[in-house]
């Protein structure tokens, strides 16, 4: 069931999607409607489905360089980093993004001069599995439902809203910069964001091209944020995802029903104690050991 989650996305099992879809109108309904959903979000449909760690996954999260933290120079865009020549054919590549580009544009615009004063922290937040857990068959206990329309056919999505995420998501929008960072596709994160976030507490929606694939993985590059790292803070249900700065990472279990969940009222002191501290890592990095 790996090959469900957000991270876990080999070459072998976006071939596998492609055909999937391709194959799917001459499918039952369940299959064809499993197809699509598999190409657009990134979630797990069930508990099964952590994704497996692997050793090779931790060398090649220790082996990417890290972006400079010296607290003082903004950050500036990295170049690729030359392929070793064992692991040549899977250095980190942004989806979509043209090789040929020498400055790879930052993914956030840059901070007012406000915010920059204030040294406001960037908080970067997951989506599937941390905020929400979707599904495309029907939840009796769903707290809202997207229509997503593919090609002209109109699918539902049933949403569950992780305990708390309403109060966590005020709190911390008064606090920090807040983005959501999701490998799912904006046509299934988009809709559910708008209703997830009325107030448009989250300044920015980052989607599955903005990430960078490696070793099969969907991997959410905090260095290419146009931010300092040492004021960025990613919480990811999927340790796959930050693997590139683990430093900077928050986890948090994957919740898919738990209605006694309370994770995120829990982050939110702990988050609060991030504010003043001049680099996040430095606190993280112990939380994590
Ligand atoms: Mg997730």
């Amino acid at each position: 069931m790996a090959h469900l989650l957000a991270t876990q996305v080999s070459e072998e099992d976006e071939k596998q999607r492609a055909a999937a879809l391709a194959a799917s109108k001459a499918k039952p309904v369940e299959k064809k409607k499993k197809s699509w959903w598999q190409a657009l979000c990134c979630g797990s449909e069930s508990a099964d489905e952590e994704p497996p760690q692997s050793k090779k996954d931790e060398k090649a999260a220790a082996a990417k360089p890290q972006a400079p933290t010296d607290g003082k120079s903004s950050p500036q865009p990295q170049a690729a980093a030359a392929p070793s020549s064992e692991d040549e054919e899977e250095e980190p590549e942004r989806a979509e993004q043209s090789q040929q580009s020498e400055e790879p544009k930052w993914l956030l615009d840059p901070l007012s001069a406000e915010d920059q004063k204030k040294k406001i922290k960037t908080l970067v937040l997951d989506l599937d599995e941390t905020l929400v857990h979707s599904s495309f068959t029907y939840i009796p206990d769903a707290d809202f439902i997207i229509d997503i329309d593919l090609d002209g056919v109109i699918y539902k999505v049933y949403v569950r809203k992780r305990p708390g995420v309403d109060e966590f998501m005020r709190a911390v929008g008064q606090k920090f910069e807040v983005v959501i960072f999701t490998a799912s596709l904006a046509k299934y994160a988009d809709p559910l964001l708008d209703i997830l976030d009325p107030d448009r507490i989250v300044s920015k929606r980052l989607f599955r091209e903005s990430c960078v694939q490696h070793h099969g993985n969907y991997v959410k590059d905090l260095s290419m944020l146009g931010r300092k790292l040492e004021h960025s803070i990613i919480i990811d249900n999927s340790p796959f995802s930050y693997m590139f700065q683990p430093d900077n990472a928050i986890p948090i279990t994957s919740w898919f029903n738990d209605k006694n969940d309370t994770e995120l009222y829990e982050l939110l002191p702990f988050l609060d104690s991030l504010i003043e501290i001049e680099d996040v890592s430095t606190v993280l990095q112990q939380k994590a050991a």
